[in-house]
């Protein structure tokens, strides 16, 4: 299991332990202030990217230190981990409602808004804390047909709408505002910061706690899932005229699978291989 496991699971994976996304975590007012200032300004975001390119062009050792120390600080404010579309599904079996957001990371990149991102409540009906919180904001760059910059949608209706953006090649990521709180769920790609920052090797999301495997006997070599994988993880052997994952870089996302047409692509626990149990 992975770190946050360890600090916030309590016996179960952290993002599964409802207390994660208690309404009393809200009323604290840093925690609170913290969600205002993130949706608030789309263009500190671009910034701190900015900065990262900086940072990854310091002597290396400078990097060796300052890097880990902003790596924790971001795990004690806002860090995330990859999901598969089976563990979502457990979370909104129990999270009793969801509002649909735009994706503050594309307004960053792309300088448009996109609803690629769900804030989750316990608390049921469709006027939200979290809700409440991104309203209060009065966001100028919220410029969508629906100015409110936010819909309800039920869980069985967002789950749906996450099958969509698999298809069009999104992995799902859970990320929290001021750890161990947790506040949504994001469908990331490449224009999103935190893929952009964790391919700069410095990581905002953990794996999953998943790998994918192929089934040698059903893969018909057709290479279909070597177009999915965002973190190059599939190869092609023409010798075996067979697809293969190294577990060592295999996130766990599992949206290979929606482009194999013999389902041959299977997700396992991280922790059944060995060399790649603790690779986060
Ligand atoms: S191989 Fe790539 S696409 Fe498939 S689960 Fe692993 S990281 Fe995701
Ligand atoms: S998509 Fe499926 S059948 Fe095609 S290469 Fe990948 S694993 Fe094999």
């Amino acid at each position: 299991m992975c770190e946050f496991c360890h600090q916030h699971g309590e016996g179960k994976k952290w993002y599964l332990q409802a207390e994660n996304y208690a309404q009393d975590l809200l009323s604290d007012l840093n925690r609170r202030t913290y969600i205002q200032h993130f949706f608030e300004n789309p263009e500190r975001l671009k910034k701190n990217i900015g900065l990262l390119d900086s940072l990854n062009k310091l002597p290396v050792f400078v990097q060796a230190v300052v890097k880990p120390l902003l790596i924790n600080r971001q795990k004690r404010k806002h860090y995330g981990q990859v999901l598969p579309i089976e563990e979502i599904e457990k979370i909104f079996g129990f999270i009793n409602s969801v509002v649909r957001l735009p994706c503050i990371c594309r307004q960053a990149s792309m300088g448009s808004e996109q609803r690629y991102c769900y804030g989750l409540s316990m608390e049921p009906g469709p006027d939200t804390e979290m809700g409440r919180i991104i309203r209060s904001i009065g966001a100028d760059y919220l410029t969508g047909p629906e100015t409110s910059g936010l819909e309800t949608v039920s869980p069985e209706e967002a789950l749906n709408q996450l099958r969509e953006h698999e298809k069009k090649n999104m992995i799902h990521s859970v990320w929290t505002f001021v750890t161990p709180f947790i506040g949504g769920i994001c469908n990331c790609d490449l224009n999103c910061m935190a893929m952009r920052a964790t391919g700069k090797a410095y990581p905002v999301m953990f794996r999953a706690e998943f790998l994918a495997a192929v089934d040698i006997e059903a893969c018909s070599g057709c290479q279909a899932c070597m177009r999915a994988c965002h973190f190059g993880a599939i190869s092609y052997s023409i010798r075996d005229e067979k697809a293969s994952i190294d577990p060592l870089k295999c996130y766990g996302c599992g949206i290979c699978r929606v482009l194999c047409r013999k389902d041959a692509i299977a997700l396992v626990e991280r922790s059944s291989l060995a060399e790649a149990a603790n690779q986060w």
